[in-house]
C-alpha cells in the first residue's frame, strides 16, 4: 500500500466526518432556536391571563369588595382567566406527550358512528351558545368501523369540531361528513365560517400560530389544537388535508383504517 492512498482515504474520513459534524451542529443549532421559541410562545400565552387576574384582584383590594356587582364581575372574569390557563397547561402536556414518542397508540376497532356522536353530543351546548347548527351525514358506503386509537381520535374530532364553532358565522353549520374511500374511512369536518386566508393556510398546522391572535385568544384556545391534531393522525400514519374560502368557510378531511 502506497503511503499517498493512505492519506488519501485519511482525508476521505476527515472530510466525512468533518461533514457530519457540520450537520449535526446546524440540527442542534435548529433544535435550540425551536426551543427558544417555544418558550417564548409558552410564556407569552401565559403572561396574559396570569396579568389579567392581577388586575382583577388589584381592582377588587383597591376598594372593588366593598361593591357587590364588581366583585362577582371580577371573580368570574378570575375563573375564566384560570380556566384559559388551565386549557394552555392541559394541551402542553398533551403536545410534550406526543412530541417525545411517549405516547404509545393503541389500535383498537371501534364504531366511528358512535365516537363521533358523543363528540356532537359534548359540543351541543357550545354550538347552541354560538348559534351553529351541527350536522351529522353518513353516506350510504360510510363505514361503520374503523382501527385506530378511540381516545386520540376524539380528541382529533373535538378539536376540530370546536374549531368550526368557535370561527363560525351565526346561524352557521358544522357538519361532519364520513365517507369510504378504498380500504380508508375519510372524516370531514367543515363550515361556513370565518375561513382562513390561503397565504396562511399552510401555518395552519404549527404549534401556537393563529390567523386572528386576538380574537382566537377570546375564544379560549390555547393555540395547540390544530398542532395536537396534526401529531396524532401522523402517529396512525395517516394524513389530514385543509382547504378554505376566506369569509367562506372551511373544510378539514382526514383518513382511518377501515375495519369490518
Ligand atoms: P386556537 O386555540 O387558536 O383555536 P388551533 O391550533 O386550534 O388554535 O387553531 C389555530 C388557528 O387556526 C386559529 O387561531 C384560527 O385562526 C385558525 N382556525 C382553526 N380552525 C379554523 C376554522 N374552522 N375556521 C377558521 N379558522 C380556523
Amino acid at each position: 500500500v502506497k503511503s499517498t492512498d493512505i492519506l488519501a482515504e485519511a482525508e476521505k474520513e476527515v472530510r466525512a466526518w468533518s461533514e457530519q459534524r457540520g450537520s449535526l451542529v446546524a440540527q442542534l443549532k435548529k433544535q435550540e432556536k425551536f426551543r427558544k421559541e417555544f418558550i417564548g410562545n409558552v410564556s407569552h400565552e401565559l403572561k396574559t391571563p396570569i396579568f389579567n387576574i392581577q388586575g382583577y384582584i388589584l381592582t377588587l383590594l383597591d376598594g372593588g369588595l366593598e361593591d357587590k356587582s364588581i366583585n362577582r364581575n371580577y371573580l368570574e372574569r378570575t375563573e375564566k382567566s384560570i380556566n384559559r390557563m388551565i386549557t394552555i397547561v392541559k394541551d402542553l402536556e398533551v403536545i410534550s406527550k406526543l412530541e417525545s414518542g411517549e405516547l404509545k397508540l393503541m389500535h383498537e376497532r371501534f364504531n366511528i358512528t358512535d365516537l363521533i356522536n358523543e363528540v356532537l353530543e359534548m359540543q351541543e351546548m357550545r354550538a347552541h351558545k354560538n348559534g351553529i347548527k351541527l350536522n351529522f351525514i353518513q353516506r350510504v358506503d360510510a363505514p361503520k368501523f374503523v382501527y385506530a386509537d378511540k381516545k386520540e381520535i376524539f380528541q382529533v374530532l373535538n378539536n376540530l369540531i370546536v374549531n368550526s364553532i368557535k370561527y363560525g358565522k351565526d346561524k352557521g353549520t358544522t357538519t361532519i361528513e364520513v365517507m369510504s374511500m378504498d380500504n380508508k374511512a375519510l372524516i370531514e369536518v367543515r363550515d361556513n365560517g370565518i375561513g382562513i386566508e390561503s397565504d396562511n393556510l399552510p401555518r395552519i398546522f404549527e404549534r401556537f400560530f393563529r390567523v386572528d391572535k386576538s380574537r382566537a385568544r377570546n375564544m379560549g384556545g390555547s393555540g395547540l389544537g390544530l398542532a395536537i391534531v396534526k401529531h396524532i393522525i401522523d402517529a396512525h400514519n395517516q394524513s389530514i388535508n385543509v382547504s378554505s374560502t376566506y369569509g367562506e368557510g372551511t373544510s378539514f378531511t382526514f383518513s382511518l383504517d377501515k375495519s369490518k
